[in-house]
């Protein structure tokens, strides 16, 4: 007989009744150290005190009003986020899934209203994840994915994942626009090259196209800049944006320049839920600690010590690990044992991971993580790879 809980996930047999910064405690009476952050969307940890006051105060006075009406906290976290971004424009959504929706949409409209009507096509890369709607399957093209749901969407194109010849020679008539990642994360977090995502704006603006990144995993922070697609040096046309922007409160956005959302005119696209009161408090509370003066070179400081820590532990133990990868406090280790048997081993000895393709486990601390706390997350894989090899 089928579970009153439909049995569309895997559910690792845990659960969690508290936490506190980079700890969980669970209902077994063990605390783990979450270096999954719930897939790198606790990015300030669990309970943070200002988060916890900014919710608890607008808790009290007001949870949702709908879009029929002005939403001061939704002008203030859209004035911020193009302050601190190459956009001119915001709009406020539930999940990544529905900012990529958001965002594929803008990147057709742009084009069509704007005298290409055949333009709809989008390219995006092999590898990719950019979530489970109809539209976002079609451009993550991942057989396991589509299996069952077929037809898949059309309007996608895909090609490998940093080979500019294969890009080029996928563009037609009917491009609109290209969609990436900066930084594939359920992938197996495989960074772009800076100079690919460089070549991806000069081809963009050759043919006319519309550059779109999926920064939802990686952007925020993650990568010790607000934004990862800071580190090459180019500016997509539109983004999109969720994980982290609520600190677990869901939030996403799609973020534009001004040409592309000009053509965003009332009714062309709405959310009932998008933006609420409630979840525009999470977020600007979220920022109010991402913009604090320092916060992301501290960040970029622990990260730059914990890397070459990661390197050092594969090659400790070659037997067991492959490689390290990522950049910031998105990265992983690249297992030659099954990752998902090292993911247990780690839950076991009380380090929450998250597995990604390519036989890769992701380690997502929250971004206020300790130095002790890295310190205790590396000891733990040290000494599970140590005890897997004995
Ligand atoms: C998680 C993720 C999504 C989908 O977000 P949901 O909130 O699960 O819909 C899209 N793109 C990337 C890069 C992601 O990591």
């Amino acid at each position: 007989m089928i579970n009153s809980l439909l049995p569309n996930y895997a559910r690792i047999d845990l659960a969690f009744t508290r936490g506190e910064g980079a700890y969980l405690y669970a209902d077994n009476g063990r605390r783990y150290l979450d270096f999954g952050s719930g897939i790198a969307v606790t990015a300030l940890g669990h309970a943070h005190p200002h988060l916890v006051a900014a919710l608890k105060d607008q808790v009290e006075k007001l949870w949702h009003v709908s879009n029929l009406y002005r939403i001061p906290q939704q002008e203030k976290l859209a004035q911020r986020l193009v302050d601190c971004s190459f956009a001119d424009t915001a709009f406020f959504c539930n999940s990544g899934a529905e900012a990529l929706e958001g965002g594929i949409k803008m990147v057709r409209r742009s084009q069509q209203e704007n005298g290409h009507p055949e333009r709809f096509r989008i390219i995006s890369f092999e590898g990719a994840f950019h979530g489970r709607t109809l539209a976002t399957l079609a451009a993550t093209n991942n057989e396991k994915y589509l299996k069952g749901f077929m037809p898949k969407t059309d309007g996608f194109d895909q090609v490998a994942f940093g080979n500019l010849n294969e890009l080029r020679a996928a563009i037609t008539p009917a491009t609109a626009g290209i969609l990436i990642e900066p930084i594939q994360g359920e992938g197996g977090i495989r960074p772009a090259a800076p100079e690919f995502l460089r070549a991806l704006r000069t081809v963009c603006d050759e043919f006319g196209l519309t550059l779109m990144f999926d920064e939802v995993q990686c952007g925020l922070g993650r990568t010790g800049k607000m934004f990862a697609y800071e580190w090459s040096g180019v500016a997509p046309d539109v983004m999109a944006l969720a994980k982290g922007l609520g600190g677990g409160f869901p939030v996403g956005a799609v973020l534009a320049t001004e040409k592309v959302g000009a053509v965003m005119t009332p009714g062309t696209h709405g959310t009932t839920f998008g933006g609420n009161p409630l979840a525009m408090a999470a977020a600007n509370a979220v920022l109010d600690v991402l913009l604090e003066p320092g916060f992301f070179e501290r960040v970029d400081k622990l990260a730059r010590g914990f890397r070459p820590k990661l390197d050092e532990l594969v090659t400790r133990h070659p037997k067991v690990f492959a490689d390290a990868r990522g950049a910031g406090f998105l990265v992983g280790l690249k297992c030659v044992v099954p990752s998902g048997d090292m993911q247990t081993k780690l839950r076991e000895a009380g380090l929450l991971t998250v597995a990604a393709g390519e036989n890769v486990i992701r380690l997502l601390p929250p971004l206020t993580v300790t130095q002790g706390e890295l310190d205790s997350a590396l000891e733990i894989v040290d000494k599970v790879a140590k005890n897997w090899a004995a």
